[in-house]
């Protein structure tokens, strides 16, 4: 569930339930591709200082560009079956566009991962820090992204790809909307709202597609109308793209299919401040990974410019939600100390140059780490 201040407990939002695990936790690393090199461990360091007493084990598996120069794949088997044993993962971007030939067309490392464990909820809040520069000034909502079906022809298809091409000069795809689908990530968007500001949007296309994205929209009207605290509207996807530019801080909740919701969430994203401050969690009822909005900015990547707060507000949605199903309170607590401590040092003006400032990644990482101590 997320609250006003973005904080993420969604394991309630997604099911209802909390479960009970419990021991030493054990955390799955994804380095992934391009500045996830940066940002991955700068995210791992921060975890570990505001998790203080209670030590994680991270295990690093392959995946990405050094996956394919070690396993000749980009997610190797070993590295689904590693995670599946883990409590929870944090996955950096990856540059799937740069992979060799024979890679690209089927399904990104991100996308497999997705496919393979069901996380069916995409999470992506965009909040304008104070001491960040937004063009929307105050705007805090969350875009509850449905990530397994619509328009993302690519995981459509129990096998095969949904996109084809019967002749050389015809292209086709195939969008998939299932009642199954709208209803679930209908209840996480009301759960979530009826734990903010009790305000969701269901985002769709129905004047062009009204059997698809039609059968999106009346789902999602049905399961808003058990939520009696929760206010539901509706808006054309091109309508919402404007109204964020002009008007993104009147919205909360966000609800909308896979690929408008990407498209959704990186205008958000970088409305609220950057891309670089727009964090992500992908949620089944039983596994959750953490994963920034952004890819893997090739154009930056190697240089010490990467901004890795995305990816850090990103872990600590993944140490709410296992907090909650933990029921470790030290747990959420970790997961306060990082928010508090990204915020407090944007606030301060300590910023990368994606926010029109000089730290590095390094500095600002190291500037996270002293203020969490600090706490
Ligand atoms: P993908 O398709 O994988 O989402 P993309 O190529 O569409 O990736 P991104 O890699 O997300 O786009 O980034 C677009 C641009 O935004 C980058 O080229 C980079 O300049 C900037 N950017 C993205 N993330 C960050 C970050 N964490 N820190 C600084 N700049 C960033």
């Amino acid at each position: 569930m997320l609250s006003n201040d973005g904080r993420v407990n969604p394991s309630s939002a997604i099911t209802g339930q909390s479960g009970s695990a419990t021991g030493p936790l054990r955390l799955g690393l994804l380095v992934g591709d391009g500045i996830g090199r940066e940002i991955v461990p700068a995210t791992r360091r921060t975890v570990d200082t505001a998790a203080g007493g209670a030590p994680v084990e991270w295990v690093e598996l392959p995946i990405g560009a050094d996956a394919i120069a070690s396993h000749g794949t980009p997610i190797p088997d070993e590295t689904l079956d590693g995670l599946a044993r883990l409590d929870g993962w944090i996955l950096g971007p990856h540059d799937s566009a740069a992979y060799p030939e024979e890679f690209r067309g089927t399904l990104t490392p991100g996308g497999r991962i997705r496919k393979r464990f069901g996380l069916y909820a995409n999470i992506r809040p965009a909040r304008a820090f104070p001491g960040v520069r937004a063009a929307v000034p105050g705007m805090d909502l969350v875009i509850v992204r449905e990530n397994s079906e619509g328009f993302y022809a690519d995981r459509n298809m129990h096998t095969g790809s949904g996109e084809f091409m019967p002749t050389p000069d015809v292209a086709l795809a195939v969008a998939v909307f299932t009642r199954r689908a709208c209803e679930r990530i209908a209840h996480t968007a009301c759960a979530l709202a009826a734990h903010r500001r009790g305000a969701v949007t269901v985002v769709h296309k129905a004047n062009v597609l009204p059997l698809t994205t039609g059968l999106f929209r009346d789902v999602c009207l049905e399961v808003a109308a058990q939520y009696p605290g929760v206010r539901v509207d509706t808006e054309h996807v091109d309508a919402m793209a404007a109204h964020l530019v002009r008007r993104g801080a009147d919205f909360d909740v966000v609800v909308t299919e896979n690929m408008f919701g990407d498209i959704l969430s990186d205008l958000a994203g970088e409305l609220s401040g950057s891309l670089g401050t727009a964090p992500s969690l992908n949620a089944s009822d039983s596994q959750a990974m953490a994963q920034a909005a952004h890819g893997a900015a090739p154009d930056i990547a190697g240089r010490n410019r990467a901004n890795p707060t995305a990816l850090m507000l990103s872990a600590a949605m993944l140490l709410d939600w296992l907090a909650s199903r933990r029921a470790d309170d030290g747990l959420a607590r970790a997961a306060g100390r990082i928010r508090s401590a990204v915020a407090d040092t944007l606030a301060a003006g300590v910023a990368t140059a994606d926010l029109g400032g000089l730290a590095s990644t390094a500095e600002f990482t190291e500037t996270v780490g002293a203020r969490i101590l600090r706490r």
